[in-house]
């Protein structure tokens, strides 16, 4: 965690206005949240579009902060007490991570793409950590306050921090980037998600190679090489970084050679360390996607193969994607409907139709939200890929992914695909459905809530 004076905080965030009186007053971390706050901190009040934090100024000081920070322009600063004026709080708070950051010693592990950078960041961090003090962002902190947040968060003696960059936008990882300056830069992958913000997978492409940006010039890139939008770039580029690439074809430094789901999770073989077998105790072929970029990071920073192996087979993630549980009937659950876009649903299904030893599989569905224009036509490509060998049923709950029960319906014996508008309903007809011998895959963005379906069985 961040510990200075106040005098060196206000030279950090090129503030102004400091009683000299307050020069030797220590600050030890940074809090922008009251809620959370912990004595001693120093208070960064931010302004949002419904909510402006200097009003909480009073507040953090009754909780024990140490110091606040103020935007000239908001009125009636509070008097006598230690405070910097700065042109703008959130720009004075990632200035201030960007040059902690600098002054640290620290490897930066960024790691962004479309999906699991969750739990890519999850796997680096387990690996570095057998070996390196190592720290990463806590939960899915990702963005320009939470990145910075985490990077002040260090501390002095952490050799490895990996941080997850998320983005909405154009112009997003750039700045994480330039904040980070990440020694090791990752893309885990491209796939459709923000698809209405960028315009284009291409756009998406390019909105994550702004990660490039900030890259220290000896560093190394780390990127999904089966992905041509990343491939031909990087190729044009004759970049002055060195880059690694992982996937699932053999033009990569590292791919699978094989790979099997069991109850247990998921095991693989990697070309690179062909004796080794390696354990995941999460499921989904993607996540060996996952592993391998991890097990790239790793390699760099010269851990060994089979630390690399024991680390996977205890893994810790943030929140386990894909997780089995028991419903009151027995039956499986695959619980994967904290988000979705069609790359992870297809994977979602990928996995269902891989799992073997189960009477009737059942996928329920729910709308894939926020993909712009083309919005119904990616529905009806998830539609196009069910097949009654790969699942038996299809239950849809929504507008959208009514058309995925709509393009898939004329594949399957009558009555296996469904489209429901009542969430009721469907819960009812699933509980007199299933037994303690099929599985089911919840599978839908956040905002179908899908998991009140869940709670029913
Ligand atoms: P967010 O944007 O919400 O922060 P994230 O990129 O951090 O997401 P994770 O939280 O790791 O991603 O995983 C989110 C979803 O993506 C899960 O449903 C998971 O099953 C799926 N997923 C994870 N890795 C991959 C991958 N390599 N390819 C496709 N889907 C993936
Ligand atoms: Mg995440």
């Amino acid at each position: 965690m961040i510990t200075k004076t106040l005098r060196t905080i206000q030279d950090m965030v090129d503030g102004f206005g400091l009683d000299e009186s307050f020069y030797d007053v220590m600050i030890t971390g940074i809090s922008t949240d009251t809620r959370t706050m912990e004595r001693g901190n120093l208070y960064i009040p931010l302004k949002g579009a419904t909510f402006n934090g200097h009003a909480f100024v009073e507040e953090a000081f009754a909780k024990g902060a140490s110091a606040v920070l103020w935007s000239r322009e908001e009125a009636n600063p509070p008097v006598d007490v230690p405070l910097i004026m700065v042109d703008d709080t959130l720009q004075a708070l990632q200035r201030l991570a960007h040059r902690y950051r600098k002054q640290l010693s620290v490897k930066v592990i960024g790691i962004t793409g479309s999906n699991g950078k969750t739990t890519t960041k999850d796997m680096v961090f387990s690996l570095l950590a057998t070996t390196y003090k190592t720290q990463k962002t806590e939960g899915n902190l990702n963005n320009h306050i939470g990145l910075p947040l985490t990077l002040l968060r260090l501390e002095e003696d952490t050799e490895m921090a990996v941080v997850e960059m998320g983005m909405s936008g154009f112009g997003e990882i750039e700045r994480l980037s330039h904040i980070a300056e990440p020694d090791v830069a990752v893309i885990t992958n491209i796939g459709e998600s923000h698809l209405q913000e960028l315009g284009s997978r291409e756009g998406i492409a390019q909105a994550k190679l702004e990660i490039l940006s900030g890259l220290q010039k000896d560093g190394v890139f780390v990127y999904y090489g089966d992905e041509p939008l990343l491939r031909t770039k990087i190729e044009q580029l004759s970049p002055v970084f060195h880059t690694i690439t992982f996937g699932q074809t053999p033009e990569n430094n590292y791919y699978p050679l094989s790979m099997a789901l069991t109850a247990e999770g998921t095991t693989f073989t990697v070309n690179a360390a062909r004796e080794i077998s390696f354990q995941l105790p999460i499921l989904g072929k993607h996540h060996v996607q996952n592993a391998l970029a991890a097990i790239a990071v790793a390699r760099v920073f010269g851990i060994e193969w089979e630390t690399i192996q024991k680390a996977f087979a205890t893994l810790q993630t943030t929140r386990m994607r894909m997780e089995l549980e028991k419903g009151k009937t027995g039956v499986t659950i695959i619980n994967d409907a904290y988000n979705a876009s069609p790359t992870s649903m297809k994977a979602a299904l990928q996995l269902l139709s891989e799992l073997t030893g189960y009477d009737k599989k059942i996928a329920v569905l729910g709308d894939m939200l926020e993909l712009g224009a083309q919005e119904v036509e990616f529905h009806r490509q998830i539609g196009e890929i069910l097949t009654p060998a790969s699942v038996d049923y299809v239950w849809t709950y929504g507008k959208l992914a009514r058309e995925i029960a709509l393009t898939a319906q004329p594949a399957f014996p009558h009555g296996r695909v469904r489209a429901y508008d009542d969430k009721q309903a469907l819960a009812n007809d699933l509980c007199a459905l299933v037994t303690e011998k099929d599985v089911v895959l919840f599978k839908g963005s956040r905002g179908m809530k899908l998991e009140e379906i869940i709670r029913a069985l």
